[in-house]
């Protein structure tokens, strides 16, 4: 059957079509630039998936009414993963985007533009869209310990945004999008469940870490999650001990690709939002998981950081309850080890 991914060139996209059409899959990927096509064709076409498994469209405009109208006509299946994820949303003028601009573009590109396409005579097929949310729409970092569920909704950042507009912080900006794309998909779907015949399903994993398969023209060009992970690596610039002992949550993104395709094919995924995440951890233990590498697989100039933090209890402050992921979609995710050794052995393929 074939599947539409949005966004199909981006970090998660490039692993989340790899898995679909090595899992028999055929893809149709929408890229915003008809310019990127062309490194995902070819990085596909070199592992024997050529143009009658993989066909690359470019949607340029996702918030156009319709856009992607003549793309979900013959598809079963959605899965929406594009969507900006920067420290520093900025438009062309360099102001920082306001929430309004928010609502009526980004935060809504999936919830006004994809999901009306898929009503019925738009894609008669589709029975499931599978949407990348983030633990951003869950939570805000919490100070104290505290364990979330998919019970949980961040409230704070969208309001913060809305109160103080462009002035509030990027992140914050950033996880009020998430927060209101996804609420607005589920809005969606309660408002127009009598007419369409597919189901929702939302995949919320937090920083995405592992290897990039995607177009990388240079580290500093990384992706926000996998340069901050980079960065920490070659310690550049030097990260404190504050830094390296503050926790947050984490998955590798070819178990978050595989969420999303678990969840397209898992009946009891319709209706569920799910956090899908490895656990959490510090940033001293991913210096520690790449310190523990043989000598030869270690980046040249990896720091040891401030290895004491390691010593006694350790304080995580968001847990996540992850019971509905092992009940629905039971991956088994990949552990600092192996994430580490896989992202360093990439970085080192490009000469990193
Ligand atoms: P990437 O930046 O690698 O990919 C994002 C994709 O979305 C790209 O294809 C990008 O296109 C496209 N995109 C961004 N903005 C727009 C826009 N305004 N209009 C059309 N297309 C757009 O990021 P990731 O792979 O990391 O992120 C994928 C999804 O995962 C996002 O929804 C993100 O919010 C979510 N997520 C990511 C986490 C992480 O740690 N990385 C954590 C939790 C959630 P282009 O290449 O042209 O910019």
């Amino acid at each position: 059957s074939k599947v539409l991914v949005s966004g199909a060139n981006g970090y998660l996209a490039m692993w989340t079509v790899r898995i679909l059409l090595e899992r028999g899959y055929n893809v149709r990927g929408t890229v915003r630039d008809e310019g990127k096509t062309q490194f995902v064709r070819e990085y596909f076409a070199k592992r024997g998936f050529g143009n009658d498994r993989l066909e690359l469209v470019s949607v340029p405009d996702i918030v156009k009414e319709g856009a992607f109208d003549e793309f979900v006509k013959d598809v079963e299946g959605i899965l929406h993963t594009a969507s900006p994820f920067h420290s520093n949303v900025k438009e062309p003028e360099g102001k920082l985007i306001s929430l309004r601009k928010l609502i009526d573009q980004d935060s809504d590109i999936f919830p006004r533009r994809i999901l009306p396409s898929s009503r019925p005579g738009n894609g008669p097929n589709v029975k499931r869209i599978v949407v990348t949310s983030s633990t951003a729409a869950v939570m805000e970092p919490p100070t104290q310990p505290t364990q979330f569920s998919e019970l949980n909704w961040n409230e704070s950042a969208p309001k913060e945004v809305e109160e103080k507009g462009s002035n509030a912080a990027p992140m914050t900006i950033y996880r009020a999008s998430k927060a209101l794309a996804e609420k607005s998909a589920w809005k969606f779907v309660e408002e127009h469940k009598s007419e369409v015949k597919w189901d929702l399903s939302v995949i919320n994993p937090p920083f995405i870490f592992g290897p990039p398969i995607h177009d990388i023209k240079s580290a500093s060009a990384l992706n926000t999650s996998l340069k901050l992970w980079y960065d920490t690596l070659t310690g550049e610039p030097a990260k404190t001990r504050d830094q390296l002992k503050a926790s947050f949550t984490w998955v590798d993104v070819r178990d978050t690709a595989l969420a999303h395709i678990l969840a397209l094919e898992k009946a009891e995924a319709g209706g569920e939002r799910i956090i899908t995440a490895a656990g959490p951890c510090l940033w001293q233990e991913w210096l520690e998981a790449a310190n523990s590498l043989p000598q030869s697989q270690r980046p040249a100039n990896l720091p040891v950081g401030y290895p004491d933090i390691l010593e006694g209890e350790r304080t995580y402050l968001a847990n996540w309850d992850l019971s509905k992921e092992a009940r629905i979609l039971g991956i088994k995710f990949h552990s600092k080890a192996e994430t580490t050794k896989d992202t360093i052995e990439n970085f080192k393929e490009r000469g990193w």
